[in-house]
This record gives structure tokens, C-alpha cells and sequence, in this order.
């Protein structure tokens, strides 16, 4: 068998490219970032053609950098951002529209007329998820009523519909000439379309949408002994892998993380923040704001559910004091900037950009920073900004123990914020809890490794995945209980101000 296993993590802002061997360590990795397409208030699309193209290019060039071919990588794993919808021409390849990503707020209506007439429960109780202008469905729908030709080409079953997994394996296994048209369980769970026990798309929620059977792919396992397909000789891997893993990225992330038990949890700090809570083999229905989801399936195996929390922004709330604000000139300089004061100076800074997902699921609500006075400069700002990445953390590790009864002992932690040192001490101080980081702190790709691995027998079992697991850096939390829930007390006031700002 070869020596090593590829991932492809397609997010949000970037493509990367990465190779794994056994001890699940990274041999290589290429890296490009894509375009935020901004067009209006509310909208954020990315195109798709960019995406592959870069997706070959990060293919090509890690290949290249580590002298390793086609032949070295006995499996290929796929993580995505999820959501983002895509839909493409089945006759062309071309895409019908731009993608429009999981941030994106412009199917707000048809979101809110979901709870109208009790659609939304049934969404809840079928699908796990509110209703929300997060997940595919509504951008489905939208494209289908907003994009000339669409509807009519769907009905003749000519338009397909995939995120960036399906997208990708489409490209990668042929495209037009023969491309495969799947998606994973922890994909399809975030359509709003799919039934979280019989994992299959549901004829009543396709309903709600005014959806086509025929354009959503087929529902796949997460990590599959029978390929997806094969990358195709004259692809940027230059030959023929089986594509045998594929999860969303915070799904791939819990397995990267090797939280295989019921109970075990692991924190993202990308663009956005999602804590994922193993619930095992049982579908726990949130009372707290958390979704349900499908944590992973292995082969033909029970799936293993979780509860999640969803935050929006969160590293994209830095991206903003860079591109926007303009007061620091990258991401890392938000920790030096922070730095120079003590503390937050009385400033909260609630950056509901895409309103707020978990808890609180409001489209409505818009981005306060509060607490000014004269005396506050960039720096409070920005200490502000990381404090607000930790504060919307623990809004849903309150739910979360509120609807588990699981007590956090330890937060495991991965994402490109965690590089933010300081941060990850907030992290501690306003938890709590100790706060606990990998080696490997490329957990999406390793996640989406793993499932493909351990399709093939490279990896035999999820024990074998644990031992790989080891601790890069600990932050101890640091603040007095008093200290720890009056600040909280304060960044809960300052949500408030952002509630029913919209009218
Ligand atoms: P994604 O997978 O969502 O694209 P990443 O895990 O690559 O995200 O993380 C990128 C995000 O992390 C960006 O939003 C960026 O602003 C933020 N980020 C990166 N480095 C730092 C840092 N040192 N301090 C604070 N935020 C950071």
C-alpha cells in the first residue's frame, strides 16, 4: 500500500492541499485563497470556476513540492465548507450562478416565511435545523426563482445541485465526460432537505422548497471502501486515487480532533465557530438553539450524531478590523494591537454581520460595538473583537451542557484563530476551563484524511486515530469566578442591543 493520504479542504476563504502519512503527520501542503464576492449588503458569493481551478493548482503544487505522485497516496479525502450551494449546467459543467455561501443573508424571506405556517417544525424535527438562511435549501430556491433558465433546466433534470464536496468530486472524477454527482451524509444534513434517521432526501421538505428530486446527488457514507470514484489520469493528480472520505469541515474537524466518543467535543475558530458535542448513535433535539446533525458515518455503519453550534463571525470579525476598519494590516497583529491594553476598557463588540446564529438564530439582528468613551482606542477594539470570538463561544457551551448535561472538562481547539495566543487565554479566563490545542492543529484536513483512510486500511480503527492525537499547548484559565461572570453578565447586555435592530 502507499505511504500516505491526500485531503483536499476546500474553505471558505481558501483551498488547501495536504498529505498525511501514518502517525498522521503533515508531509505537505499547498494553499490558495479565493475570491469574496461582496455584491450587496448581505451577500457573499464565490465562484465556482475559481474554486477548481485553485483546487487543481493546490493539487499540482503540493504534489510537486514533495516529489509524490499519484501512486504514493493510496486514498483521497474531501472537507468543505458547508452549504455553499452550487448549481451547474450537467450538459456544460458551467455553473448557472455564482455560489452562494453558507453566509449569505438574501434568502431571509424565505427563511422567515418557513416559520409562518409551521414548516419551520417540521424542518426542526425532520432535519435538526431551524430555519435559517444558513443552510442550502433556501439558496437552492432562490437560485430556481431568480436565475433565468434554472427551474426549466432542473425539470428537464439538466441543472445539478451539490456543495463544494460534490463540486469538487464532480470535477475531479470527469466532470461533463462522466463525473460523479454525490455528496456525504454530514453534507446532505445541512441542506434542510434531508431526514436525519432514514439519511435520505425527504419528499415533504423537497416540497416546502419547490425542489427537484432530480438535481440533488446521491447520499453517500462519510468514509467509503467503494469509491466515490477515481481522480482521473489527466487530473491534477496525474492519476487514478479512490476518493473514499468526504464530510463537511466541522464534521471533519471533530474526527481530525478524534472525538469518537459520546460526550467528546471539540471547538473550530476559522471564519466562523462551530463547537461540535458527539451524541453517539442518538439524535439529540436541541432546547437550547443547537443544531442536529450527522457527525460522521463510517462505511454502512449507524451514524454517529452531533449537536452543534454555529457562530458566523468570528476570524471574519478580524478580517473586518483588517479590510474594513483598516486598523491592523493582517490577522496576527490583532494580538499585538490587543496587547497593549489590559483589558477591553468597557468595550463589547458583538459583530452579528450575518444576524446570529446559535443560540439565538436571529436573521434580524445587526453587529453593536458598545461600552464606548473617550478614552477607548484600537486597541480596545480589537481586544474587543478577540473577546467577542470567546464570548459567542461560551453562549454555546452554555447551551450545549444545558442540553447534554455534559460538563465540559476541557475544550479541544483548532482553526486558524488558535494561532492567536492571547485569544486562546480569553478563551480559558471567560470558560473557565482549561483550553487544549493538537500538534496538528490542520484538523479538517486530517479529519477528511482519516475517513479516507481508514476506508482503504491504511488506518484500521478510530483507536489507532486516537493515538495520533497529542498536545501542542495548554491555557489554563486565569480569572476570578467574580471576575469571569460579571464580564459575562456585560457581553450578555451587549447582545441584547443587537436584537430586533432590523425592522
Ligand atoms: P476557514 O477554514 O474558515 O477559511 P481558517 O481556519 O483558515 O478559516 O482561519 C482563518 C481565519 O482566522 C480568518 O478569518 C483570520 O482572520 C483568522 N486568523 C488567522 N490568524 C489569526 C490570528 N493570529 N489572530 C486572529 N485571527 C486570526
Amino acid at each position: 500500500m502507499a505511504d500516505f493520504v491526500g485531503a483536499i479542504d476546500q474553505g471558505t476563504t481558501s483551498t488547501r492541499f495536504m498529505i498525511f502519512d501514518h502517525s498522521g503527520n503533515e508531509v505537505g501542503r499547498h494553499q490558495l485563497e479565493h475570491e469574496q464576492i461582496l455584491p450587496r449588503p448581505g451577500w457573499v458569493e464565490h465562484n465556482p470556476i475559481e474554486i477548481w481551478t485553485r483546487t487543481e493548482a493546490v493539487v499540482r503544487s503540493g504534489l510537486n513540492k514533495t516529489g509524490l505522485g499519484a501512486s504514493d497516496l493510496c486514498a483521497l479525502g474531501i472537507t468543505n465548507q458547508r452549504e455553499t450551494t452550487v448549481v451547474w449546467d450537467k450538459r456544460t459543467g458551467r455553473p448557472l450562478y455564482n455560489a452562494i455561501v453558507w453566509q449569505d443573508t438574501r434568502t431571509d424571506r424565505i427563511a422567515s416565511a418557513l416559520d409562518r405556517d409551521g414548516r419551520g417544525d417540521v424542518i426542526r424535527k425532520v432535519a435538526g435545523l431551524p430555519p435559517a438562511t444558513y443552510f442550502s435549501g433556501g439558496k437552492i430556491q432562490w437560485i430556481l426563482e431568480n436565475v433565468d433558465g434554472v427551474r426549466e433546466a432542473a425539470e428537464r433534470g439538466d441543472a445539478l445541485f451539490g456543495n463544494t464536496d460534490t463540486w469538487l468530486l464532480w470535477n475531479l472524477t470527469g466532470g461533463t465526460s462522466g463525473g460523479v454527482h454525490v455528496t456525504d451524509v454530514t453534507n446532505a444534513s445541512r441542506t434542510m432537505l434531508m431526514d436525519l434517521e432514514t439519511l435520505d432526501w425527504d419528499e415533504q421538505l423537497l416540497n416546502f422548497f419547490n425542489i427537484p428530486r432530480a438535481m440533488l446527488p446521491s447520499i453517500r457514507p462519510s468514509s467509503s471502501p467503494d469509491p466515490y470514484g477515481l481522480t482521473l489520469n489527466s487530473g491534477p493528480l496525474g492519476g487514478e486515487v479512490p476518493l473514499t472520505g468526504d464530510l463537511g469541515d466541522q464534521q471533519a474537524a471533530t474526527v481530525g480532533q478524534v472525538c469518537f466518543a459520546p460526550g467528546e467535543a471539540k471547538n473550530t475558530y476559522g471564519t466562523g465557530n462551530f463547537m461540535l458535542l458527539n451524541t453517539g448513535h442518538e439524535l439529540v433535539h436541541s432546547k437550547a438553539g443547537l443544531l442536529t446533525t450527522v457527525c460522521y458515518q463510517f462505511d454502512d455503519d449507524r451514524p454517529v450524531y452531533a449537536l452543534e453550534g454555529s457562530i458566523a463571525v468570528t476570524g471574519s470579525a478580524v478580517q473586518w478590523l483588517r479590510d474594513q476598519l483598516g486598523i491592523i494590516s493582517g490577522a496576527e497583529k490583532s494580538e499585538s494591537l490587543a496587547r497593549q491594553v489590559e483589558d477591553n476598557g468597557g468595550v463589547y463588540f458583538v459583530p452579528a454581520f450575518s444576524g446570529l446564529f446559535a443560540p439565538y438564530w436571529r436573521s434580524d439582528a445587526r453587529g453593536a460595538i458598545v461600552g464606548l468613551s473617550r478614552y477607548n482606542t484600537n486597541a480596545h477594539i480589537a481586544r474587543a473583537t478577540l473577546e467577542a470570538i470567546c464570548y459567542q463561544s461560551r453562549d454555546v457551551a452554555e447551551a450545549m451542557e444545558s442540553d447534554s448535561g455534559v460538563h465540559l472538562e476541557v475544550l479541544k481547539v483548532d482553526g486558524g484563530v488558535t494561532a492567536n495566543d492571547l485569544c486562546m487565554q480569553i478563551q480559558a479566563d471567560v470558560l473557565g476551563v482549561p483550553v487544549s490545542k493538537p500538534v496538528v492543529a490542520e484538523t479538517t484536513a486530517l479529519g477528511a484524511a482519516y475517513a479516507a483512510g481508514l476506508a482503504v486500511g491504511f488506518w484500521n480503527s478510530t483507536d489507532e486515530l486516537r493515538a495520533n492525537w497529542n498536545e501542542d499547548k495548554r491555557w489554563e484559565p486565569a480569572w476570578t469566578p467574580e471576575q469571569r461572570d460579571s464580564a459575562y453578565a456585560r457581553w450578555k447586555k451587549a447582545v441584547q442591543r443587537t436584537l430586533d435592530w432590523v425592522d
